[in-house]
């Protein structure tokens, strides 16, 4: 029976793996893929494709940009303005700093393609702040 059970198991981890997300785009891949988002003047964002956000997936779409901080916990959200066929949605993130030189000019959220292809958000700059911010995930950051 231990074969029949390793199989099962195996299974199920492809179910899981499929469930977690969609590729971005098809085509040839030359090498990681990688793109960002730029906070623009009004803390609008335009997201162009969809991604992962911590352990949330953020379909493509604008968004308002906020960064709070609470305690030592740095906070970003990416709230989805509500249109006549959506409601409004907020996407939150905590995040992990990592030590920078100088602060930023702006806030800029740089993406990575993961290995099944889809898009994760794994720095985001914030205007004002030196220090990166790593989105947390259940399991620790990316
Ligand atoms: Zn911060």
């Amino acid at each position: 029976m231990p074969m029949n059970r390793r199989a099962a198991l195996l299974a199920a981890a492809g179910v899981l793996a499929l469930s977690g997300a969609l590729p971005a785009h098809d085509g040839p891949h030359g090498g990681p893929t990688t793109a960002s988002f730029r906070v623009g003047g009004d803390g609008g964002v335009n997201v162009r494709e969809d991604v992962t956000l911590g352990d949330t997936r953020v379909p493509k779409s604008k968004y308002r940009f906020a960064h709070r901080i609470e305690g030592d916990a740095h906070i970003i959200t990416l709230t989805r303005i509500a249109t006549r066929s959506s409601v409004e949605t907020v996407y939150e993130v905590g995040t992990a700093l990592i030590a920078g030189r100088q602060p930023r000019k702006g806030s800029l959220l740089h993406a990575k393609e993961a290995a099944d292809h889809s898009l994760h958000i794994s720095v985001i700059e914030i205007a004002g702040e030196a220090a990166d911010h790593l989105p947390r995930t259940r399991h620790g950051t990316r």
